[in-house]
């Protein structure tokens, strides 16, 4: 378990499975405990334990079994309250509050937002506690979630809007697919510095046996293909190499499509 300081709250993050991560957000001024996307129940359970602190919440970014199986076990254990989207309700396992944008969660001592952000499911969102932004399968390392249920332009307007965040953020995602990420990145950007640089100390930090995750907004936007989009350079570049149209959705598309096969 790695912990990560923020002001008012811990983030501790558990890495399970094969290459998830569950988050628990504990705060400082509450008794709150949140759970972020527990894939399974046992690792939660213990690091409540160790922290001396029972569940007070599940947060869901989206209903795949590998983000929500741990749901009924912990609320079980602690009658914790599940949170999701209100918009795929009948698919969260065992769901108490329903959240949207406008209708975000009220947790004591925590200031919670909720970004609607479609694309790897019709009902995913993203939870921002200040400047921590749990993302799900939205946004990854150096990469993004494929799109089982939406469009690539859905995907793009959910990633566009990520990005107005600030550049400080820390970005909690739930897998830890850095490196193959940046692997393709580079065969789609071959000649950004700062993405060579981040490859070189994410993979000394894996070989060392620590997550790439967090990273921060910052570092997406000038590493991640998924957003690089954003950045005009970047655009016209791809666009004259790669014979397609110069504008953001349309090579972010064309990325997505080409990562597909990678
Ligand atoms: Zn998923
Ligand atoms: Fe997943």
């Amino acid at each position: 378990m790695w912990s990560y300081q923020h002001t008012g709250f811990t983030v501790h993050q558990l890495p399970v499975l094969r290459d998830n991560y569950i988050y628990l957000i504990e705060s400082h001024t509450s008794k709150v405990l949140i759970a972020v996307d527990p894939a399974e129940a046992v690792s939660v359970r213990q690091a409540c334990k160790q922290l001396s602190k029972p569940l007070t919440h599940i947060f869901n970014t989206h209903h795949h079994w590998d983000h929500t199986d741990g749901n009924l076990s912990l609320k079980k254990t602690f009658g914790c309250q599940i949170v999701g989207a209100a918009c795929d309700t009948e698919r969260i396992p065992g769901i108490d509050i329903r959240v949207s944008e406008i209708a975000p969660p009220t947790i004591p001592g925590l200031h919670v937002a909720v970004l609607a952000v479609p694309g790897h499911t019709s009902g995913h969102i993203a939870y921002v506690v200040d400047d921590a932004l749990f993302c799900g399968d939205t946004l990854f390392g150096g990469g993004c979630g494929r799109l089982f249920e939406g469009t690539a332009g859905q995907m793009w307007q959910s990633l566009s809007k990520i990005a107005t965040l600030d550049g400080h953020v820390k970005m909690y995602c739930a897998h830890e697919y850095t490196l193959a990420n940046l692997a393709f990145a580079a065969s789609v950007d071959a000649d950004n510095r700062v993405l060579a640089e981040r490859i070189v100390a994410d993979k000394a930090l894996r070989q060392q046996g620590f997550p790439t995750i967090p990273s921060t907004l910052d570092s997406e936007k000038n590493t991640n293909p998924f957003l690089r989009p954003l950045n005009r350079e970047f655009c016209h570049n791809y666009a004259a190499a790669h014979g397609v149209q110069n504008e953001a959705g349309v090579i972010f598309a064309d990325i997505r499509r080409r990562k597909d096969h990678f």
